[in-house]
């Protein structure tokens, strides 16, 4: 017996895919699968962050409902996945209040940080906050840059702290048994895998979304989302290098290179995850996990509000209306900050460590 219906309801329906087999060149997880005849928690929390939610084998499979069977393997992963983010988590009692309220939280977050910046400013001097201001400084004359660095410089390292506690948690559990460090042939064909999205082709056809036509789309906004966050990822750094090293102020001219990363990037994120949304709100219901819908949208919302309001930035940044565009882009940054390790972010980080389990296990080099 395991500590959830989730995990007991993978554990049978592994069984019975052991039985079976017919699915196991459509992903990792089936040959993972089938290097064991039975399942501790954590081989289920490493097989279901493995599962891209694909829904080939769902399709493919003649004991999927109404069969007496009632396999449904991506659902029941996707069920296992989002109790894996929640079990992992640091400090725990987070996990939960997120867990159960993670948009209105992040909401909350996001305006009372705007709030406050633009009543700190208000209260400073109305005439910045409402004025019109360009060349290097103009954004710290809303917020001084030492205090904008502080807030969320701690609200970032928490982030960091806190999913490094997730991540050990769950190679505790769920990573190479016996705690072996992976090589770094391994860390290789993970890194590969990763890049590329491998597994979320549904083995060559492509993912199942809203009806039983397979494309690839989840997958190309899987990559605008991945890649974009890493631009924008890029930009935030080069910016910092630029102020500390060679004493650059912002905001830099649009050709510059955090410019430019950053509006590549930012493109990429709200193109990426309004298609992510968009894929999960019309997914067909036998192969969502309502119960997790809530932080993971609001996950995917949050990322795009950031993007949105730092291209809104970028566009009106020498006008009026930049104080009040600024505060609402911090505030989305922060709410973001605190709210990564509780949801569908850490799915990049457990499905990473799981990907080198699984190219330690088959030595497939
Ligand atoms: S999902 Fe169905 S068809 Fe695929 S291996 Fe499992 S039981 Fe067999
Ligand atoms: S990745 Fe696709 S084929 Fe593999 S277990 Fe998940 S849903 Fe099934």
């Amino acid at each position: 017996m395991h500590a959830t219906d989730a995990l007991n309801e993978a554990d049978r329906l592994m069984t019975v895919c052991n039985s079976c087999r017919y699915c196991e060149g459509l992903c990792a997880v089936f040959p993972a699968m089938e290097l064991r005849r039975t399942f501790t928690a954590g081989d289920l929390n490493y097989l279901a962050n493995l599962c891209h939610s694909c829904g080939a084998c769902f399709d493919d499979c003649q004991f999927a409902p109404p069969h007496a069977f009632a396999v449904n393997v991506p659902q029941t992963l996707a069920s296992v996945r989002a109790e894996s983010y929640r079990a992992y988590a640091w400090p725990r009692a987070l996990a939960g209040a997120f867990d159960r309220n993670g948009l209105v939280i992040a909401v909350v977050a996001a305006l009372s940080v705007a709030a406050f910046i633009l009543g700190f400013a208000a209260l400073n001097d109305p005439a910045v906050l409402l004025g019109a201001h360009s060349g290097p400084g103009a954004f710290y004359r809303l917020m001084p840059h030492n205090a904008m660095a502080a807030l969320f410089g701690a609200a970032f390292l928490y982030a960091i702290v806190a999913m490094a506690m997730g991540l050990r948690a769950f190679l505790r559990d769920a990573g190479t048994p016996g705690r072996a460090a992976p090589t770094g042939v391994s860390l290789w064909q993970a890194v590969r895998d990763a890049g590329r999205l491998r597994y979320l082709d549904g083995g060559g056809v492509g993912c199942v979304n809203a009806d039983e036509r397979p494309t690839d789309r989840r997958r190309l906004f899987h990559h605008l989302t991945f890649y974009g966050f890493l631009l924008c990822f890029a930009a935030t750094s080069v910016a910092t290098l630029y102020h500390y090293l060679l004493g650059r102020v912002a905001p830099y001219p649009w050709y510059d290179v955090p410019v430019l990363l950053g509006s590549a990037g930012g493109l990429g994120l709200m193109v990426g995850t309004a298609g992510l949304l968009a894929a999960k709100w019309r997914r067909r219901p036998e192969l969502r996990d309502d119960a997790r819908f809530g932080m993971d949208a609001a996950f995917l919302a949050m990322l795009f509000l950031t993007a949105a309001t730092g291209m809104a930035l970028l566009v009106l940044r020498a006008t009026p209306a930049m104080g009040v565009l600024l505060a609402l882009h911090l505030g989305v940054v922060f709410a973001l900050f605190i709210t990564m390790p509780y949801g569908k972010f850490v799915h990049g980080l457990y499905r990473f460590a799981a990907l080198v389990r699984y190219a330690g296990e088959l030595g497939r080099i």
